[in-house]
């Protein structure tokens, strides 16, 4: 069951309908200004009579918490002072794996020039041999977020475990559940009280449903900060790394309130795909792109074959702002925070004189002494 909330319904009547799910038998969780019933609860009538409640809908979709229709308009996520899910276009970018202060400085200043709002960057690398660089561990998290803090940039990172997540989120403003801890159900539950948003990646052979559900797990263990990722999934082609799965933009753009970025570097595997596919992938309705850059990838120790070069990524930004005015949309310029709450407020400044108006007008239009 989804209860939609009147626009001026306050936080009494919120609750009130909390505990009347609760009275039911049932478990209600708030989302935004909906009360979602994610098992049992009162009947629908019941609901729909209390205070404040605009609607009382059936909600059949397993992902309760994370489903479109519980917040229509869509989720913005705060990462620090970049917002994803907003009206802008927002990258993330650097080195597959932090490897040294100067590869990774030089990656962070490299890509915050050329546009990037977000820093990336592996510390616990989650390696197929277990002979290939692991990463830095903690050494990494702190070059990582010094280089964050010289190019002005909030930091996304790998954390593989349960046990990582509170060291992790010390370091990081973003934590990447990577695609082969996609369902980690004790990561995605310890996850829910790290305090800092989620980018959970899809992994290469989950569908989006299951995708969707171990989202929910985040949201249902009490944080409502994720972000999805599509990063290829592994299909009978073998000529790229993986298949980047193109049609799940919108399918999740459909299905779900959560922003969704792209990864078209591990989605391809190849450094000349990374362009056009990240420009597919924004045309495609992407919140945004997350992509490698090295400052030289030949010699990086994880996916250097992936990672653009930094005049490879600044030339990328110039064609991806071209596309995106195309459809008139644009990549987040610096200050995004601050800026869409200026918009919001101006949007509900706007609201309230035509509300203003339009009583004013109905008044006059009534009065036909006037
Ligand atoms: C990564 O971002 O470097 C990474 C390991 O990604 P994925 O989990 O998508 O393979
Ligand atoms: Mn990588």
């Amino acid at each position: 069951m989804l209860v939609r909330m009147d626009e001026g319904a306050g936080s009494a009547d919120v609750e009130n309908v909390v505990r009347a799910i609760a009275a039911g038998g049932g478990d209600a969780r708030v989302v935004g200004s909906s009360v979602v019933a994610v098992s049992g609860g009162a009947g629908e009538r019941e609901l729909a009579g209390l205070a404040g409640v605009a609607s009382v809908e059936p909600h059949a979709v397993p992902y309760k918490l994370v489903g479109r229709a519980v917040r229509p308009e869509g989720t913005r996520v705060r990462v620090g002072p970049v917002v994803v899910g907003g009206r802008e276009v927002v990258v993330a970018a650097g080195p597959c794996a932090v490897e040294s202060r100067g590869q990774v400085l030089e990656a962070a200043l490299a890509v915050a020039g050329a546009g990037a709002r977000l820093l990336r960057g592996g510390a616990y690398k989650p390696r197929t041999s277990p002979y290939s660089f692991q990463g830095l561990g903690e050494e990494g998290l702190e070059l990582l977020a010094e280089a964050g803090r010289a190019a002005g940039l909030p930091v996304v990172t790998e954390v593989l475990t349960a046990e990582e997540v509170a060291l992790v989120a010390g370091y990081a403003d973003l934590l990447q559940v990577g695609a082969r801890n996609v369902q980690n159900f004790a990561l995605l539950k310890a996850l829910g009280a790290a305090g800092k948003p989620v980018l959970l990646k899809r992994g290469m052979s989950t569908t989006v449903e299951e995708l969707l559900m171990s989202a929910e797990y985040v949201v249902a263990h009490g944080n409502p900060d994720v972000i999805l990722c599509e990063r290829g999934i592994r299909t009978f082609e073998t000529s790229t790394r993986n298949t980047l799965d193109l049609n799940a933009v919108p399918v999740l753009k459909r299905l779900t309130h959560l922003p969704v970025l792209v990864d078209p570097s591990h989605g391809t595997g190849r450094r000349d795909m990374v362009s056009p596919l990240a420009k597919a992938a924004a045309v495609a309705g992407a919140d945004g792109l997350i992509i490698e850059v090295h400052p030289r990838p030949d010699e990086a120790l994880s996916d250097g074959p992936q990672s653009l070069t930094p005049g490879l990524f600044a030339s990328l930004m110039g064609g991806l702002a071209g596309h995106l005015a195309l459809e008139n949309r644009s990549l987040a310029p610096p200050g995004g925070a601050r800026r869409e709450q200026r918009i919001d407020d101006i949007d509900r400044q706007v609201r309230r004189l035509l509300d203003e108006r339009d009583e004013l007008a109905g008044v006059r239009g009534d009065c036909h002494s006037c």
